[in-house]
């Protein structure tokens, strides 16, 4: 048992914390007027001098980008500072133009904020709700994309300027599991206060995870390896649970923690990371304030007003349908999925939210599902609360609102136009409802019986058998009416 393994990896505790940059979705860019959506663009079209770095030029910050980037500061618990600047980062690199990234260093925009998240098992169970505290939020320009084709390399400037936040969070996070559940919520926040669509394929979120080990019990945070430009959720937690088992590996052969800090990148290709480089500080990039730009300055009211047009928030939408009893799947469902939500906050509204849950949640998603559809291919809104209404108001029945609201998937009909055609509708033909309410008094003589000794409800018990048999077809209130008079 001497110095076995076991005993020494299970004193070892892990240290995670994030470097965050979303892409922020305003439509130019930080400092010029350039378009900000380069997605399918041909190559270096959406440029102008100022992104491109040119002398003389003058960069003006995109007051969009600064709102959008106040909103996040805030949704995300961060105190606004009411004055920060910018600052000129400098390192050479073939994808940034002027050699020097325009960033905020040592006043950021906003300061010492927190997430909240939960652990999920493979159920949807929630088994842990955490929190995670975040350092700052800057703004700043991003790079330009190089793409490496054998012994060359091309390069792209229409991401070149892209306004970029930089999030950057406190060593809370103690797994893999941990940085991916909070980047996730994160996500979440970022697109409900609509400062970034976030979109991971498009790398519009990315992440630099640092990662270190410490004995159990101590508080000492030790040298750390820095994992470079991760694009996935999927390639965070792998490059992590990979750096992981590397540095406690490392501990084991050395007795210890890394010398130094590092620098690694993670390979997706052979899921490894790769040392890039041993040390870099603060003062290799000799920031120096932007000269170009003045100190941003705001009133406490600028703020204020900010915050008050902030929307829900993810977290407390969640707990709002879980409180509603959805479950965490549910209430997940229909945070990611915004076009979902209006269709069910709309269903919900007019009805509850069991109701709405069967309709949109089960019925209209399986359908959809079936049908290989998007939410955005189905019905929308509109259609559902036009179907909603025709149940409630018995032309049709629940089931055949089934059938109906199947046919609205696969031929994107509405129900009015489904219900005329398939003859769904609820019979409103005197004669034919005289027929079945005259059945219906032969077959329940008890039911009348009791409403004669002056038991009013007992005439539901006809109507009811009456629906029943016309399969909700009926017209209830002539069904009503003829009974009445006949029962007289
Ligand atoms: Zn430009
Ligand atoms: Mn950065």
């Amino acid at each position: 048992m001497l110095g076995s393994d076991d005993t020494s990896m299970a004193q070892l505790e892990v240290i995670i914390g994030l470097e965050v940059h979303a892409q922020m979705s305003t439509k130019t860019k930080m400092f010029c007027g350039c378009d900000n959506d380069a997605f399918g663009k041909a190559p270096n079209t959406t440029v102008c001098p100022v992104c491109m770095g040119h002398p003389g030029t003058l960069p003006v910050p995109n007051g969009e980008a600064v709102k959008k980037a106040i909103k996040a500061s805030l949704a995300i618990g961060c105190t606004v500072n009411l004055r920060s600047h910018f600052d000129r980062k400098h390192y050479f690199y073939p994808d940034l133009p002027s050699g020097f990234q325009i960033s905020q260093y040592d006043f950021p925009l906003s300061v010492k904020g927190k997430v909240a998240y939960d652990i999920v098992d493979g159920s949807g169970k929630i088994t842990a709700q955490k929190s995670c505290g975040i350092t700052r939020l800057h703004m700043e320009n991003d790079a330009g994309k190089l793409t490496h084709r054998g012994s060359s390399t091309l390069c792209d400037y229409n991401r070149a300027g892209t306004p970029l936040m930089e999030i950057v969070t406190e060593p809370d996070l103690h797994s893999a599991e941990e940085a991916v559940a909070f980047a996730q919520a994160l996500r979440r926040i970022l697109i409900a206060v609509d400062a970034s669509e976030a979109d991971m394929f498009k790398g519009m979120m990315r992440f630099d995870a640092s990662i270190s080990l410490r004995e159990k019990g101590t508080n000492t945070l030790n040298p750390r390896s820095e994992i470079k430009n991760l694009n996935s959720f999927k390639s965070l937690e792998k490059a992590l649970q990979y750096e992981e088992k590397r540095l406690r590996q490392l501990w084991e052969e050395t007795g210890g923690p890394l010398k130094g800090n590092i620098t690694v990148g993670w390979q997706d290709d052979e899921e490894k990371t790769r040392m890039l480089r041993d040390k870099e500080n603060a003062d290799d990039y000799r920031y120096f304030p932007e000269p170009d730009i003045p100190p941003l300055v705001f009133t406490a009211k600028d703020i204020e007003d900010l915050r008050e047009e902030l929307p829900v928030l993810p977290g407390e939408l969640k707990q709002k349908y879980m409180e509603s009893g959805l479950d965490e799947k549910q209430a997940m469902q229909l945070l990611d999925q915004p076009e979902l939500r209006t269709i069910f906050d709309a269903v919900a509204a007019k009805s509850d939210a069991k109701r709405a849950s069967s309709l949109v949640l089960t019925q209209l998603l399986g359908f959809l599902n079936a049908a290989e559809k998007t939410v955005a291919q189905g019905p929308d809104a509109e259609a559902m609360l036009e179907l909603l209404a025709a149940i409630d108001a018995k032309t049709i029945s629940g089931n055949a609102g089934k059938d109906v609201l199947q046919k609205m998937v696969t031929t994107g009909k509405s129900p009015k136009a489904i219900i005329a055609a398939e003859g769904m509708g609820q019979i409103s033909d005197t004669s034919a409802i005289e027929k079945l309410v005259t059945e219906a008094i032969a077959k329940n003589p008890k039911a009348i019986e009791s409403y004669k000794t002056g038991k009013q409800a007992a005439l539901g018990a006809i109507v009811g058998w009456v629906m029943k048999e016309s399969k909700g077809q009926a017209d209830p209130a002539m069904v009503n009416e003829i009974l009445r008079k006949k029962v007289l």
